[in-house]
């Protein structure tokens, strides 16, 4: 038997001890990872002749066996090696994974499961033993791993007429928290996938027995039992926005992005004419745990015509909307595109222009119909457009400058440079820095000016005295802080107390 890497022992003993009430969703991970497996093949048989694979043959099997106690995931996408079982499954191959338990470690599980995304591992949630079977497309054997969890894993010779992984599940007896056999109970599973995968682009299938009225009767009912696809296999995106409730855009947004909290904001939008494509973009509620981190990569998942082309395609978002998640899917552009032509695609720049103005003009009415939370939106991200203001020596600044929000000493509030500017005093914008408000509010030369009935913006991040001097003025009006020596009060008395009060 083989151990598992440290980190993945952690996670493992987490998921097994986890008092996580939405066991549910080890079901979504699977059939996503199915998914995955088969557009991984579907994708290169588009661009490998040497490939075939009959587009009929692409699904997801589910099989409940209740006597057993199993509950079986089958695909027919890629498969994985007798490697790709021991490095995909033996450990966590996230980088980042470590570190973010190390800042995350006094929080509850709950947490770290929903944010990390934690997959095939969510399995041990509802199993006391996971067996996956597997043979790559392409290869002659297939390859059985086993794990009853901690303990270790083994990987052995199996056999599997087809490509593809099946995934069998023994679950948990019911015990007094928990009761394990519902996911054994087929209405059930047809539930829970119509909850999370229903947008999956692949037939999920199961037998699924249902009453019918007997042929020739019309009375008399019997059961039968019959294979039946349980997804509607439209993506969301897809389908017509006034028939999407709200659960739905939660669900897909929390399923695909691996957020466990709901978003801020949905845009659905669909663009026709020179350039057709359909997205739906999210505005998270809380930054990801490395979004301020060289580990967090921006982008939009993009589809063509539906088939999954890149997972976070970058060129679709400037790095100061890179807080957005979202999908974009065009039937303009060409499967077989690479990434470096991809870059220079006219189709997929005017794209990205228009989502750009979009995300923009979202931000714009939140802010003006929905301070609540544009302010919410602004504590976690306003310091990516901050960012955005000052780098690339201001190049994007007058795009951002109205976005920005600064605590005002009068309004005892967050202003909008614009809002300052429309009740301001005297020709200058004020402000002064530290660390935070209450400390700035007791700086003497802050008093003078409060007292004069000025209004002051207190600046207490690290990037904020920046933004002001790359913006240089607003409407025309300096920035000045009041804390800087030079400047001109009124009275000769005022400066001497001043200086008195600095001593
Ligand atoms: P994630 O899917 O987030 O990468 P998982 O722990 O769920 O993490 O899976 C780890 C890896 O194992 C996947 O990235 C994939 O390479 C592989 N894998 C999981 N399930 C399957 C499957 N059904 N078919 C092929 N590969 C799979």
């Amino acid at each position: 038997m083989k151990q598992f890497k440290a980190e993945s022992k952690r996670l493992l003993e987490l998921m097994i001890n986890s008092i996580y009430t939405n066991k549910e969703i080890f079901l979504r991970e699977l059939i996503s990872n199915a998914s995955d497996a088969i557009d991984k093949l579907y994708y290169r048989s588009l661009t490998d002749k040497s490939i075939k694979v009959n587009k009929k043959d692409l699904c997801i099997k589910l099989e409940i066996d209740k006597e057993n106690r199993l509950l079986k995931v089958s695909d027919t996408g890629i498969g994985m090696t007798k490697d790709e079982l021991e490095n995909n499954l033996g450990m966590i191959a996230k980088s980042g994974s470590l570190q973010f338990k190390e800042e995350n470690k006094n929080k509850k599980d709950v947490n770290i499961i929903g944010q990390f995304g934690v997959g095939f591992y969510s399995s041990f949630m509802v199993s006391d033993k996971v067996e996956v079977i597997s043979k790559k497309y392409g290869e002659e054997k297939a390859y059985k791993w086993t794990s009853k969890g901690i303990e270790g894993y083994t990987i052995t010779e199996s056999d599997k007429e087809d490509y593809g992984t099946t995934i069998i599940l023994t679950i948990k007896e019911d015990s007094d928290d928990y009761n394990y056999s519902e996911f054994l109970d087929s209405y059930n599973i047809e539930s829970l996938v119509k909850k999370y995968s229903d947008y999956i682009r692949y037939p999920i299938k199961m037998n699924v027995t249902r009453r019918e009225l007997k042929k020739g009767s019309d009375n008399e009912y019997e059961d039968v039992t019959k294979e039946e696809t349980l997804n509607s296999m439209i993506p969301l995106w897809r389908k017509d926005k006034k028939k999407i409730k709200k659960e739905e855009y939660n669900s897909f947004y929390q399923n695909k992005f691996y957020d466990y909290q709901e978003p801020l904001k949905v845009i659905h939008t669909s663009v026709e004419g020179m350039c057709s494509y359909k997205s739906i973009l999210f505005i998270p509620s809380h930054a990801p745990y490395d979004y301020y981190s060289k580990e967090y990569e921006k982008g939009l998942a993009l589809y063509s015509n539906g088939v999954l082309i890149m997972d976070k395609c970058s060129d679709l978002l400037p790095d100061y909307f890179s807080f957005v998640k979202g999908v974009v899917d065009s039937d303009d552009l060409s499967l077989n595109i690479s990434r470096e032509i991809l870059q220079q695609d006219r189709q997929l720049k005017i794209i990205a222009s228009n989502i750009e103005k979009k995300i923009k003009s979202e931000l714009e009415s939140m802010l003006l119909n929905d301070r609540k939370i544009y302010e919410k939106f602004f504590k976690e991200f306003g310091l990516q457009l901050k960012i955005g203001v000052y780098n690339n020596y201001g190049m994007n600044k007058d795009k951002l400058k109205d976005l920005l929000l600064f605590y005002s000493s009068k309004e005892k509030k967050l202003v909008t440079l614009k809002e300052y500017v429309s009740n301001m005093k005297d020709e200058n914008i004020y402000y002064a820095c530290g660390e935070t408000i209450d400390k700035i509010d007791l700086l003497p030369q802050v008093e003078i000016f409060k007292d004069k009935d000025y209004d002051i913006l207190y600046l207490t991040e690290y990037v904020d005295e920046f933004v002001l001097k790359t913006l240089m003025e607003y409407e025309g009006k300096k920035f000045v802080n009041v804390c800087e020596n030079n400047l001109d009060l009124d009275t000769e008395e005022e400066k001497e107390s001043l200086n008195k009060l600095n001593e």
